[in-house]
């Protein structure tokens, strides 16, 4: 039995690459005459971390909030588990288990560490005991401010806010844009660790960065977008030894 590992646990984490949880299908959205987006087809699969790579202006933002219901496509299709959602109002798709941390985290700064956590959870009738014990095991910082105003806390503390309150709603697809904007190394670390083990634990990612070496060190599959086109995709390690990638993404200069 060579190269097979001995697993000690059950993974909680089903095998990436079986039943599609997000299908974007000819994916096309405007801003005005901007054409931002040009028929996007990206799956992501049920327990898959997957990264959508891309320079500024690509088009990944717009892929999020496409994905989310925050805008409406022009045409194409937004898929949940087989089902469309391209045309549902936003207040009605939060029903539909999709957890969105938005670029530049956008916590609630006048409220409190555990009150923003609780808004996370606006779906259900009442916050659950057992996913704010769960967002304060992930995020130990975070208990230890529970009565400390959103606004006071560092960047990291922040994002950690962000991605809480999000999955106090117990997404079964959470869409991260930039999860490690601004932040130092060590917490960028940190934030993709608690990352691995959401994803773990059960919960579908589909990932906007930045930092693609990180971004591709997390995920099973990447997409890269060029002026709102899928340009490239394939599994995560042949992205990260693509030169192309290397080159564009990765800061490597271009092989001799
Ligand atoms: P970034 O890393 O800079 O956020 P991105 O890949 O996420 O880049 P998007 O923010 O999705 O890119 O933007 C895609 C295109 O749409 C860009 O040309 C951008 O200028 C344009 N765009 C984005 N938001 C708006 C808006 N609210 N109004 C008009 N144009 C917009």
């Amino acid at each position: 039995m060579s190269g097979v590992t001995e697993l000690t646990e059950e993974p909680a984490r089903p095998a990436p690459g079986g039943t599609p949880v997000l299908e974007l299908r000819g994916l096309r959205v405007f801003y005005g005459a901007i054409e931002a987006l040009r028929g996007i087809d990206l799956t992501v699969h049920e327990g898959e971390v997957v990264a959508l790579l891309g320079a500024n202006g690509a088009g990944k933002s717009t892929t999020l909030r496409a994905a989310s219901g925050m805008l409406a496509p022009r045409s194409g299709e937004v898929r949940l588990r087989g089902e469309r959602i391209d045309g549902i109002a936003p207040h009605d798709l939060v029903h539909f288990g999709i957890g969105h941390v938005p670029e530049g985290r956008r916590v609630f700064p006048r409220m409190t560490v555990r009150e923003n956590l609780e808004m996370g959870a606006y779906r259900f009738r009442s916050p659950d005991r057992a996913d704010l014990d769960r967002v304060f095991t992930l995020f130990p910082r975070l208990k230890e401010r529970t009565s400390q105003l959103g606004g006071t806390l560092s960047g990291g503390e922040q994002q950690m806010l962000a991605i809480g309150r999000a999955l106090m709603g117990r997404p079964e697809l959470l869409l991260l844009d930039e999860p490690s904007m601004g932040l130092a190394p060590l917490i960028v670390q940190q934030i993709f660790d608690i990352l691995r083990e959401v994803n773990e634990q059960g919960t579908t990612v589909l990932l906007v960065e930045q930092n693609a070496a990180q971004a591709l060190q997390l995920a099973d599959r990447g997409y890269v977008l060029e002026t709102g086109a899928v340009t490239m995709s394939d599994a995560a390690p042949a992205l990260l030894a693509d030169p192309r990638v290397r080159e564009a993404y990765l800061g490597e200069g271009a092989a001799g």
